[in-house]
C-alpha cells in the first residue's frame, strides 16, 4: 500500500482508486437554511504530507457509514473516491479540485502513516489580501490575530438570535471586526466563558471578508472554527511574540442584550445578517433631516399602517377596511453619523412623540391651516432643529430594514441626557422621559419662527 500513495497534487478529475494519506483538520455540517436547517452533507478539510489542503465532501446518504469516525486531527487513508472540480465561489482550499466520497470509498484511520503529516494547516491572509477578496465571494480564508475586545448579545439562557463581535488586531496593526452568528455566537461565548484567563490570540477559519463603508469586516461561516492561544501551533507562535498587547480583562464584558455599536458596525451587521432582529445602542450626530421623505403620515388607528386616501375616505389594506379611522403619526428619516460611518435612521411615532412631548397631530395643528393635508406641510421646526444634535439611541435591526435599494435603521428609544440607557430599563421597556422642550416652549418657538 505504501508505495502507491498519492499526493493531493497528483489528483485529477474522475474516479481515483489509489490511496491518499491525510490528516483530517476540520469538518462541519452543511445545512440548508431555507429548508429548516436540513442536513445536506458534511464538509471536510484535510492536509497531506506536503502540506497541501483538500476539501472532501461526504453526502447525506453516506454519513451514517463515516460520521462516527470523524475526529479532527486524526490521520486517515482514503481510497476509492471521486475527484471533481470545486465550485468557483467560496473556495475552502487553494486546490481547484475536491474529493467526493462514494459508496466504495474506503476511509480508514491510520495509526502509522508512511511519513509524518503536518499537525495543522491554515490559509491565513493578511489585511490587504482580505480587502482584495472582500465581496468577491471567491475564497474563504483563515485569519489570525490578537484579541482586542469581544462584544456579545448572548444571554443566559441564550435567546433565539445572537451575535458576537470580536475585535481582532492583525499583524498590520489594523483592527478588524469578526462577527459570529446565532449558534456559533453562543458556542464562542461559552468557549470564552470556560477559559479561566482571557486568551490573547485567536485563529478563525473559513471566514468571509466584506467591505462595508470602506471598512473590512470578517463574517463567520458554517465552516468557521475558532482556536485560542496555544491550541494551534500558529497561535502559539503568535502568543509568544512580544507584541506588548495586554490581556484585556475582562474580555467578555458583562453582556447586556443591548450593546453599543458604531454606525459602521451597524452597516456591516445588516449586510451579513438580514434575518436577525437585535437591538443595539448607537451614538451619532444628525447630519441631515431628509425633507423629501416628509415628516408624518396618516396611519390606521387600529394597526398603524399607512392608509390609502380615496376621494372620500381612507382605506386600510391590512385591516381590509375601506373606511378606516386615521391618526397622524411621525415618520422622519435622518442621516446620522459617528466617527466611523453614516447611516439612514428612521424615527417613528412613539420615539418622536416622547422626545418632543408632542403628538404628530398636535404638531400638525400648529403648522397647518384647515383643510391642508398635514403630510404636505413643511417639516416642523423642532424636528428640523434636530440637525447637528448628538443622540444616543437604541436601534432595532431586522429584515424589514434591509431591502436591495434602501437600508434604514429604526430608532426605538432615545437615551436621557444622550447618555447610555440603563439596561434594566430597556429590558423592561420602561418609558424613558425625554423632555427636550415643553409643549408650551415649543409653541412659543413656533410663534417666533412664524414671524
Ligand atoms: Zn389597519
Amino acid at each position: 500500500m505504501a508505495n502507491c500513495n498519492l499526493f493531493f497534487s497528483d489528483l485529477k478529475s474522475g474516479r481515483c482508486s489509489k490511496v491518499v494519506e491525510a490528516r483530517l483538520l476540520r469538518f462541519w455540517e452543511a445545512r440548508n437554511i431555507k429548508r429548516g436547517g436540513e442536513l445536506m452533507w458534511m464538509d471536510l478539510v484535510m492536509v497531506d504530507v506536503n502540506g497541501a489542503m483538500m476539501q472532501a465532501v461526504i453526502g447525506f446518504s453516506l454519513l451514517p457509514k463515516h460520521r462516527e469516525r470523524l475526529t479532527a486531527g486524526t490521520v486517515f487513508s482514503v481510497s476509492g473516491f471521486d475527484v471533481s472540480r470545486c465550485a468557483q465561489n467560496f473556495r475552502l482550499t487553494d486546490s481547484p479540485l475536491m474529493i467526493r466520497f462514494n459508496e466504495n470509498t474506503s476511509f480508514e484511520e491510520l495509526a502509522e502513516p508512511v511519513s509524518p503529516l503536518p499537525e495543522e494547516a491554515f490559509r491565513f491572509r493578511n489585511q490587504s489580501e482580505m480587502i482584495g477578496l472582500a465581496n468577491s465571494n471567491t475564497q474563504l480564508p483563515d485569519v489570525i490575530g490578537e484579541l482586542v475586545s469581544v462584544r456579545s448579545t448572548v444571554s443566559d439562557p441564550p435567546e433565539e438570535k445572537n451575535r458576537v463581535m470580536v475585535t481582532v488586531k492583525l499583524e498590520s496593526e489594523e483592527t478588524v471586526t469578526l462577527s459570529l452568528f446565532d449558534s456559533q455566537a453562543v458556542a464562542f461565548h461559552r468557549q470564552l466563558e470556560a477559559i479561566r484567563d482571557d486568551p490573547r490570540v485567536i485563529v478563525a477559519t473559513i471566514i468571509n471578508p466584506k467591505m462595508v463603508g470602506g471598512r473590512l469586516f470578517l463574517n463567520a461561516t458554517s465552516g468557521t472554527h475558532v482556536y485560542f492561544d496555544k491550541n494551534t501551533i500558529a497561535g502559539s507562535n503568535r502568543f509568544y511574540q512580544d507584541t506588548g498587547l495586554q490581556s484585556v480583562a475582562p474580555l467578555l464584558r458583562s453582556y447586556a442584550k443591548v450593546e453599543t455599536m458604531t454606525i459602521a458596525e451597524l452597516n456591516g451587521f445588516i449586510v451579513s445578517a438580514a434575518s436577525q432582529e437585535i437591538d443595539f445602542l448607537c451614538t451619532g450626530r444628525v447630519d441631515r433631516v431628509d425633507l423629501d421623505k416628509g415628516w408624518c403620515y396618516v396611519a390606521c388607528s387600529v394597526c398603524s399602517k399607512k392608509l390609502k386616501q380615496t376621494v372620500s375616505a381612507f382605506t386600510c389594506e391590512r385591516c381590509n377596511n375601506s373606511h378606516a379611522v386615521g391618526t397622524l403619526r411621525y415618520r422622519v428619516e435622518m442621516a446620522i453619523s459617528d466617527d466611523t460611518a453614516e447611516g439612514t435612521f428612521v424615527w417613528f411615532d412613539g420615539v418622536l412623540t416622547k422626545l418632543h412631548s408632542l403628538r404628530a397631530s398636535e404638531a400638525a395643528q400648529m403648522l397647518a391651516a384647515d383643510g391642508v393635508n398635514p403630510e404636505e406641510t413643511m417639516i416642523p421646526q423642532f424636528i428640523a432643529e434636530m440637525e447637528g444634535r448628538t443622540y444616543t439611541f437604541q436601534v432595532r435591526v431586522n429584515a424589514y430594514n434591509f431591502t436591495q435599494h434602501h437600508k434604514t435603521f429604526t430608532i426605538t428609544h432615545v437615551a436621557k441626557d444622550h447618555g447610555r440607557l440603563p439596561v434594566d430599563e430597556l429590558e423592561n421597556n420602561v418609558s424613558i422621559p425625554c423632555v427636550v422642550k415643553t409643549r408650551v416652549q415649543m409653541f412659543v418657538d413656533y410663534i417666533a419662527y412664524q414671524k
